[in-house]
């Protein structure tokens, strides 16, 4: 092996990970970047401005504490955090996450939220941890759930920082049917075509609990709150949300 070629071995075997690329911005990613190059890592638009007490996006009328949609529509969360807004690498991100193939990407972005989510005055309630299900259909075609890698992430989360960590149950909640992809749809639409899309498995599980539904968007909150209204049917006590990313209001 000649110099050059020495040299050329030891920068990919040292500084790129082979394939890998920023699912945001397409670099060629080195080992010290994780998930997402350097840049992009750092531009994520995290929710920093203040937010609804109920579900967590952000909200700009002044002494506001509940989002319109929440106080419109009576949405029925005790509480709630969202991590990004749903724009430019927002937006990308959970693409990657649903259909590009990186499951990791939402347990590493997952991890994120669970650490955030420990200063959360709710989560302190919190029994078990839940992620919305997709019906099989769906989950056989994409390889695996993405709000189940990002609820794994949150649980991770969790247990760095606090000492009680709450379940997560993967198995309770089952997407009984198969609802058409919400894109484009209003929300009086999406709530018809979700009313009975959930099943609660094993009723026993959720009696008196407070349970945290993680889920990858919330924008009208029509999946989430059908969901909420089936486990409080059942016998939940309380339904806080976790989303990874949030349209405000
Ligand atoms: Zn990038
Ligand atoms: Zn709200």
């Amino acid at each position: 092996m000649n110099l050059k070629q020495t040299f050329l071995t030891f920068l990919e075997n040292n500084l790129f990970l082979k394939n890998g690329t920023c699912p945001i911005c397409g670099k060629v990613l080195f080992v010290t970047d994780r998930f997402l190059c350097h840049h992009c890592e750092d531009d994520l638009p995290i929710i920093n401005t203040p937010t609804c007490v109920q579900c967590g996006r952000p909200v700009f009328t002044a002494n506001r504490d509940v989002c319109t949609p929440c106080a419109k529509l009576k949405l029925p969360f005790a509480g709630g955090y969202a991590h990004l807004n749903y724009q430019n690498s927002g937006k990308k991100l959970v693409h990657a996450i649903k259909f590009k193939d990186r499951p990791h990407l939402g347990i590493w972005v997952g991890t994120q939220m669970g650490e955030a989510i420990a200063k959360c005055q709710w989560i302190n309630d919190v029994d078990l941890i839940i992620p919305v299900p997709l019906h099989r259909n769906r989950q056989s075609e994409r390889g695996y759930n993405q709000s189940e890698k990002i609820a794994r992430g949150i649980h991770d989360g969790l247990c760095q920082k606090m000492s009680k960590v709450p379940e997560l149950a993967t198995q309770i909640l089952i997407r009984s049917r198969n609802t058409p992809h919400q894109i484009g749809q209003g929300r009086e639409e999406r709530l018809r075509n979700l009313t009975g899309a959930f099943n609660v498995e094993t009723i026993e599980a959720i009696q008196n609990k407070t349970i945290l539904l993680v889920d990858d968007v919330l924008t009208t909150g029509a999946t989430l709150a059908e969901t909420s209204a089936t486990l409080l049917e059942a016998g939940a006590a309380q339904v806080c949300i976790a989303t990874l990313c949030a349209v405000a209001e």
